[in-house]
């Protein structure tokens, strides 16, 4: 064992993972306000309203092959068919197929009347206008029936539903010009701490650069939130409060990084309970245990801690499904893998840990291993990960071979 996992970090004042969401949670609502846009437009926007199938897709009776459409019952007789005409995907053959008869016919073609079956052109042997067929299929093979991917008049996509390219790509197959969509929620954000300094710059003794700020950016805008930078803040009461004040007009979400914790500079909380609310402010998590949430006029608060990991953590657990409920979304459920693990992980007791892990595969198995350093400031581990290795709040160490949970980035249900 190593120092951390001698350690005790049991908190009965902190709030569990599940407790802390289902609180945050319960207190918010969709944001109001829809408006239609053009399909590109709304990719990525959530549908405000259930949108029916206009249109059979497809809306004919089509072939899934390059080959002869024609009557099973015909096949029984070993003479070959005669080829009346083609079928073109776009262009049908006006005729239809009677005892004895085919039609050449091209994938996506309507199948003429009369046929019932398609054989594939590999399976045909053409002799002039005269086809046979070597092995017969069953009926109604390589034939696409009206209706087959959408029938008209069904729910093809519900309300809450985020668009993605298969939905946009969905909503032109049935024609659709537009969808409608709800408001985009609106996130106020600030960095906090005196020791930072805007990219562009060159440091001082004791200096950071403000990456949290692009973080932040960068999960916004993944979750399609319309965002509002307000730089950096200073470590003092005024300065904090008419950030509060500014960030809180006109916005549905106010998220701040660092100035959380006990520290003598950090203030966001006590500004937090001068012009808002502070609702709960300590979470059995690791990172992210020092995190506030509350309310400022009509915007809801999120003053999550400093350090860069703690920020990804954090909001992958609690931020990102307050936004999905804000946008009117369904909120996935993660996916959870339980796989063995290739590294030797520890940790203090207390706490549930979000360690950062690579899930790969090892001999036909999958396993997880570890980023390496798992410091709250290592954010280049956040960048080589590709899941949370989550360790429950009693363990203190896990050993090789041993099973444990996974949550691989972006995969939800
Ligand atoms: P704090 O929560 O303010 O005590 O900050 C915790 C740690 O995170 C300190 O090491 C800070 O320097 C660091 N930190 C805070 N804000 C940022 C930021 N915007 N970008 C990078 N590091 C930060
Ligand atoms: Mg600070």
């Amino acid at each position: 064992m190593n120092d951390s996992s001698c350690r005790s970090e049991f908190d009965t004042e902190a709030l569990s993972v599940e407790q802390a969401r289902e609180r945050i949670l319960d207190s918010l609502h969709p944001v109001p306000g829809e408006q239609r846009l053009a399909l590109r437009e709304a990719l990525g926007r959530v549908l405000a309203a259930d949108v029916h199938a206009r249109i059979d897709v497809p809306p004919q009776i089509n072939s899934a092959m390059d080959g002869y459409a024609l009557r099973h019952e015909d096949l029984a007789a070993a003479t070959g068919l005669r080829i009346i005409g083609t079928s073109w995907a776009g262009k049908p053959c006006p005729k239809s197929v009677s005892a004895g008869e085919a039609v050449r016919i091209m994938t996506g073609a309507v199948v003429p009347e009369g046929a019932d079956t398609v054989v594939m052109q590999e399976e045909a042997e053409v002799d002039g206008r005269t086809v046979r067929v070597r092995a017969t299929p069953v009926k109604g093979e390589f034939v696409r029936r009206p209706g087959d991917d959408v029938a008209r008049g069904a729910v093809v996509l519900r309300a809450g539903k985020r668009l993605g390219a298969a939905e946009i790509g969905l909503l032109a197959s049935q024609g659709y010009v537009e969808a409608r969509v709800r408001r985009r929620v609106r996130a106020a954000f600030f960095s906090t701490g005196d020791e930072l300094v805007g990219v562009g710059k060159t440091l001082a003794s004791g200096q950071i650069y403000d990456s949290n700020r692009y973080t932040l950016y960068g999960l916004l805008h993944e979750q399609g939130v319309e965002t509002i930078d307000l730089g950096v803040v200073e470590d003092n009461r005024e300065a904090l409060s008419a950030a509060f004040t500014q960030a809180s007009n006109d916005t549905d979400v106010i998220i701040t990084t660092g100035g959380v914790s006990v520290g003598d500079a950090d203030f966001v909380k006590s500004v937090l309970r001068e012009q808002g609310s502070v609702n709960f402010w300590k979470i059995a998590m690791r990172p992210g245990r020092p995190l506030t949430f509350g309310r400022v006029g009509d915007s809801c608060f999120f003053g999550l801690p400093g350090n860069p990991v703690s920020v990804a953590v954090t909001f992958a657990q609690l931020v990102a499904p307050a936004l999905a409920k804000l946008s009117g979304t369904r909120i996935g459920e993660a996916l959870r893998l339980q796989v063995p693990t290739l590294s030797r992980l520890t940790k203090a007791p207390g706490r549930r840990d979000f360690q950062r892990g690579i899930l790969l595969e090892r001999d036909g198995i999958m396993a997880v291993q570890t980023t390496g350093m798992q410091g709250s400031h290592v954010l280049s581990g956040m960048s080589d990960a590709n899941c949370y290795i989550v360790l429950p709040e009693q363990c203190s160490e896990v050993n090789p071979g041993d099973i444990v949970d996974v949550l691989p980035f972006s995969a939800t249900y």
